[in-house]
């Protein structure tokens, strides 16, 4: 295919990212009618009321300005705050914590801080979609971490010892993970600490589901001895307070890291806008219970979703956080874009195929459960329908 003239005036780099294969699906589901989508890794929640009202309020009172670059001081101070009551470690509000749009920008930045050309990031997979697309931005190269059902998709300590190599300069973690919803047994977490320090890596910590966990307990990288310096930990409200169009996060670590993504920050985003800031700083004060509340539906449909797939008679690991089922779906026979495309064209359920995250996920599809127990039931029936006419059971 010849390419337009405009085309090739492109960059390059960008030119080569692949289109997110969500994204593909999506503008496939927005064709259609009747469809119940378990496919947006979204909450099903609108913002709690309180949130939001204090965010009018804000507007009332004329907060419509800019604010520091590094985000609103109160806002920092409160997630200081929550940091150190959640993993006990400590972050100075003033140089060591940054307010971003979304945990989206502080990723970019932490790429874009750390990363020369040709340096390697080490990135567990199946992954989160913007992950290597944003490695390749910064000028860094992804290698992945294959993980898979037997060992539960955690990655393991000789995994990343065996894997690095001069180029090594950072090791992405996400867990409670997306797409696969596993955790880190702490113990294994520690060995990779271990060896994130011998061979000096950065580690970038995506805490984006840290309170949608619910086996167990969740353990930061930057908790461990030694981590805080080396760790880049990303968080922010889209998945636990149901804040998703708000577009805030937040990124911590040390003082030289976060004034260097502050610095890219600065020029190219200015500030977090204000009003999600607000909303924000009411979300930290006073959202625990209402956040809580969301994580307790979560928790229900989890079981919900996995007891759907035994009965259908399809291995699905069982998600001991976020809010995503990875279900074997290579038993009917189809691999994951097949079994996305002929599913939604057949019942009208849209789901993401494995793919999308990666080689590993193939032979899976993710399934997100932030969706009402009337729509996963229903969704359910028909996949259990569809399955079924695979010749599963
Ligand atoms: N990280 C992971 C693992 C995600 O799943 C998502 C959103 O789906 C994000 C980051 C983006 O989060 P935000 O809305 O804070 O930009």
């Amino acid at each position: 295919m010849t390419m337009s003239k405009w085309a090739q005036r492109v960059n390059p780099v960008v030119q080569n990212i692949p289109p997110s294969g969500i994204r593909k699906f999506f503008d496939l589901v927005s064709e259609m009618k009747g469809v119940i989508s378990l496919g947006v890794g979204e909450p099903d929640f609108v913002t709690p009321w309180h949130i939001r009202e204090a965010c009018i309020y804000s507007l009332e009172k004329g907060y419509t300005m800019y604010t520091s670059n590094w985000g609103l001081l109160e806002l920092r101070e409160a997630v200081a705050a929550e940091l150190h009551n959640t993993y006990n470690v400590q972050y100075n509000p003033r140089n060591e914590i940054l307010i971003t749009v979304g945990v989206s920008e502080a990723l970019d930045l932490a790429m874009r801080t750390l990363l020369q050309p040709g340096d390697e990031v080490l990135i567990p997979e199946p992954s989160y979609v913007s992950y290597a697309p944003c490695t390749t931005l910064a000028g860094g190269r992804p290698v992945f971490l294959p993980t898979s059902l037997e060992n539960g998709f955690q990655i393991s300590a000789d995994q990343v010892r065996q894997a690095i190599t001069s180029n090594t300069r950072a090791l992405l973690l996400c867990y409670p993970n997306n797409p696969t919803g596993a955790v880190m047994e702490r113990e294994e977490l520690a060995r990779i600490a271990e060896v994130a320090m011998e061979h000096d890596l950065v580690v970038i910590s995506d805490e984006i589901y840290d309170r949608l966990t619910y086996v167990g307990q969740h353990t930061c990288m930057s908790s461990f001895p030694g981590m805080r310096e080396r760790t880049i930990l990303l968080n922010g409200f889209s998945k636990a307070y149901a804040m998703t169009g708000w577009r805030v996060g937040y990124a911590a670590g040390n003082p030289d890291f976060i004034g260097a993504m502050t610095k890219i920050h600065q020029y190219s985003m200015l500030c977090t806008p204000i009003t999600g800031q607000m909303a924000a700083l009411e979300a930290l004060k006073n959202g625990k219970a209402g956040m809580r509340r969301m994580v307790e539906h979560y928790n229900r449909r989890r079981h919900l979703v996995v007891q759907a797939f035994k009965d259908m008679g399809v291995p699905c690991f069982e998600p001991g956080g976020a809010f995503y089922a990875f279900p074997q779906i290579s038993v009917t026979g189809l691999n994951s874009e097949q079994f996305a495309e002929e599913l939604l064209k057949e019942e009208q359920v849209a789901l993401v195929p494995g793919n999308a995250f990666g080689n590993s996920g193939e032979g899976f599809a993710r399934v997100s459960y932030a969706a009402s127990i009337d729509d996963l039931s229903e969704a359910f029936r028909r996949m259990a329908r569809f399955v079924r006419r695979c010749g599963v059971r």
